[in-house]
């Protein structure tokens, strides 16, 4: 009988894209609470830098701040090199960096009569720069880290990736087309690469989180005057079967799950992380 526990993510090295942002904040701090090395990688270094201090306040960890591109596959490259020179090979992978952006959001959720005579309020004002923005962030983004950090697992045998879906993914969400498409390709990757890398002992998963606060989604939940639930904010609470926005460490669990020997025969799936959202029909 095996002694089931995360004790085998102890000092396996983890790349975090993303990881000066909210949610990468927490599950550096969640992979830091079991041992893990971490490589916190942004475009931003000062995020990195922020969240690498707090990791190794709190958990004691072994935590690296890296500037890193992930759509600059030379960024990418020499990163690994700083990440390999300081903790190691790299034994996971977790595509954090994503996001939506407002060049790729319609003001109305749907063409009526009352806008019809302002199109360029919906699909047919959007931004083809937004959208390009959105895919390359959300896809070629988790796409070129693969590419240069799997590699390394594929020769050694051993890795595992795990790639950051949305509730959009399975149901696109209304105003946000690009976003929805650009995940929903996440979930369809993440499948492909399962199959691709399985004989390789590497392997590949997703966490599709629900509804969490953070920034780039407060500006279309949450009323900057009033502080008040937008309509839009309301609707996910009441189509939220646990009634509520997700807290960011609601996410570390699965996560460990996910990369930990725990989950060895478990690839290719992509497991909703969302208070009920996505079983809910709302009836
Ligand atoms: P965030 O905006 O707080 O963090 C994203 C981080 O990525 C930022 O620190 C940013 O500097 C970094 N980044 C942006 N472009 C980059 C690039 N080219 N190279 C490297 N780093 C880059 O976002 P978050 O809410 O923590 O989201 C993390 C992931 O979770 C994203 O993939 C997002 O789409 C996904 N997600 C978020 C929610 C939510 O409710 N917040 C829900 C579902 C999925």
């Amino acid at each position: 009988m095996e002694n089931y526990s995360f004790a085998d993510l102890k000092n396996k090295v983890c790349v975090l894209t993303g990881g000066g942002g909210v949610i990468g904040a927490s599950l550096a701090k969640g992979l830091g609470s079991v041992g893990a090395k971490i490589a916190i990688l942004d475009l931003k270094i000062e995020f990195a830098e922020k969240v690498a201090d707090i990791v190794k306040q709190e958990t004691g960890a072994e935590v690296i701040a890296v500037e890193a591109n992930v759509l600059d596959k030379a960024s990418l490259q020499s990163a690994q090199k700083i990440i390999i020179d300081k903790l190691g090979p790299v034994d996971i992978l977790i595509n954090g960096a994503g996001g939506n952006s407002p060049k790729a959001t319609t003001k109305h959720e749907f063409i009526t009569e009352e806008n019809v005579s302002a199109l360029d309020e919906t699909f047919f004002g959007l931004e083809i720069e937004g959208f390009q923005k959105v895919f390359d962030l959300n896809f070629l983004g988790t796409l070129l880290p693969t590419m240069v950090f799997g590699r390394e697992m594929v020769t050694r045998k051993s890795g595992v990736v795990l790639n950051i879906s949305s509730m959009n993914a399975f149901r696109p969400l209304t105003k946000i087309p690009a976003y929805s498409a650009a995940k929903s390709s996440i979930n369809n990757f993440t499948q492909w690469l399962a199959v691709h890398f399985a004989k390789m002992n590497v392997r590949v998963n997703a966490i599709a989180p629900g509804f969490f606060l953070t920034n780039q989604n407060r500006f279309l939940l949450v009323d900057e005057k009033t502080n008040e639930l937008t309509p839009r904010g309301q609707k996910i609470i009441n189509g939220t079967p646990m009634g509520k926005f997700g807290e960011p460490e609601d996410l570390v669990g699965t996560t460990l799950y996910l990369l930990s020997d725990v989950s060895k025969f478990v690839t290719g799936v992509v497991i909703p992380v969302d208070g009920g959202f996505n079983a809910y029909s709302g009836v």
